[in-house]
């Protein structure tokens, strides 16, 4: 990989930075938004997301026929790290952007990309992804949700659960079961549904943060057209999988920008407060920065194989795997500096914002669980990237 920006890539990078300065919210980074504040919180992020859109910063990737900026991936990553730098709002509609819209890209038709993609980025409407259900998380091909063909429609019953902004979607890309007469993986279709339908029924959990950003869904005979079956009928699987490639991709480009700057923030708590000079603190800030930075190459390394037009590879879960556990031990260190301050949400004297470090420990929990879980991420990489035999 080259580590030097190209010309117009810097000039790229000095326009959105200029963009960011004048465009950031006044305030913003200085007050956390409080889970009881949640709406308050989205309301701004859809905001925010259609002013990156007037800017030409959202769906930078995308084709522009679709609405897209027709960028190349290396300005879209260059978009993430300066937005993780400024510690700016990722845009809202993370499931449309990271997941549904790069998948409709690929094997969607071109009435469905004409009708939704320009739609995902100007945050008009909200997607959800229906794939987990309560006996089917890691082993997802045993999902139970079926779609009977009925005519030139499909009618689809049962219940997804964990299913992120469900209540604020517009549409939900759902992995149903078509076909029982054949082994788990092969009968399986890839749908867009309509959540204002009147037979879907919306539950919303309760996360430890103290957010209500993930639900239960109910389908009771939902019915809906041929023409929004996403790829072959049966051929969800491939489909379905190809999304949570790009799942993970995005997780990791992402998220190794922001664990850089969570590292510079790490080592300015310990500062602080003076700890900086403890031996053991400082081999343990030492050791995090040094895999962090490992991190870094390790996700350039994912990035060239995208650059060279090569899709996401399994070595994207060995990435991820050893991110989110990162991150989950930078968040723990903190909790650890902060010492008995890290149970108040409000107070503390090293807090840069009040219940930041406490929100992000919350939250991190949940990056082992989402989009496959560490263990699942383990079976790839020991099945697919070493080539050991299936356990
Ligand atoms: C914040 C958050 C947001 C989410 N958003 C969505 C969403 O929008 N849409 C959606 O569909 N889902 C969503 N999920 C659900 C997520 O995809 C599942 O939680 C995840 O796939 C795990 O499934 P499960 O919870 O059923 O756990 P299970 O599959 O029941 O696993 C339980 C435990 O057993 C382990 N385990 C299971 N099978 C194996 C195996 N073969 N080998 C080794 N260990 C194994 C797991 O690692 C885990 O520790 C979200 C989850 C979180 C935490």
């Amino acid at each position: 990989m080259d580590f030097e920006l190209t010309e117009p890539e810097q000039r790229f990078r000095d326009r959105l930075r200029q963009w960011l300065q004048a465009n950031l919210p006044p305030g913003w980074g200085t007050t956390l938004f409080e889970p009881v504040d949640l709406y308050a919180k989205v309301a701004f992020l859809k905001d925010w997301s259609r002013k990156l859109y007037a800017a030409g910063y959202a769906g930078l990737s995308w084709p522009k026929e679709y609405g897209g900026a027709g960028a190349t991936l290396m300005e879209q990553v260059i978009f993430n790290e300066e937005v993780a730098r400024f510690k700016a709002p990722t845009p809202y509609n993370g499931i449309a952007l990271g997941m549904v819209g790069p998948t409709l890209i690929e094997v969607g038709t071109e009435a469905q990309k004409q009708r939704y993609l320009a739609k995902m980025l100007t945050c008009e409407e909200i997607w959800c992804q229906g794939y987990s259900e309560p006996g089917s998380g890691s082993d997802l091909a045993s999902l139970q949700t079926h779609a009977i063909q009925d005519g030139d429609e499909f009618v689809i019953s049962g219940q997804k659960v964990w299913t992120s902004y469900a209540h604020d979607a517009a549409f939900c890309f759902l992995l149903a079961r078509t076909d029982t007469s054949v082994p788990k993986h092969k009968g399986l279709s890839c749908f867009i549904v309509d959540m204002h339908s009147p037979e879907i029924t919306i539950r919303p959990l309760k996360q430890i943060t103290g957010e209500s950003e993930f639900n239960e869904v109910f389908f009771d005979n939902v019915r809906v057209p041929r023409t929004h079956l996403v790829g072959e009928l049966h051929n969800g699987w491939m489909v379905g999988i190809g999304l949570l490639m790009h799942e993970r991709a995005t997780t990791s480009i992402l998220g190794q920008a922001n664990v850089q700057v969570m590292m510079q923030e790490l080592i300015a708590l310990a500062r602080q407060q003076g700890r900086h000079q403890e031996p053991i603190i400082r081999q343990r800030l030492a050791q995090l920065y040094i895999e962090s930075e490992a991190m870094k190459y390790y996700g350039y390394r994912c990035l060239t194989r995208r650059l060279r037009g090569l899709p996401p590879g399994p070595e994207g879960s060995a990435h991820r795997l050893a991110l989110t556990r990162l991150v989950q031990r930078l968040q723990e260190l903190a909790m650890e500096l902060e010492g008995p301050y890290a149970q108040l949400l409000h107070g503390s004297p090293w807090a840069v914002q009040d219940g930041v470090w406490q929100f992000s420990f919350l939250r991190s929990r949940s990056a082992t669980i989402a989009g496959g879980t560490a263990e699942i991420q383990l079976n790839i990489i020991g099945e697919r990237v070493l080539g050991l035999p299936r356990g």
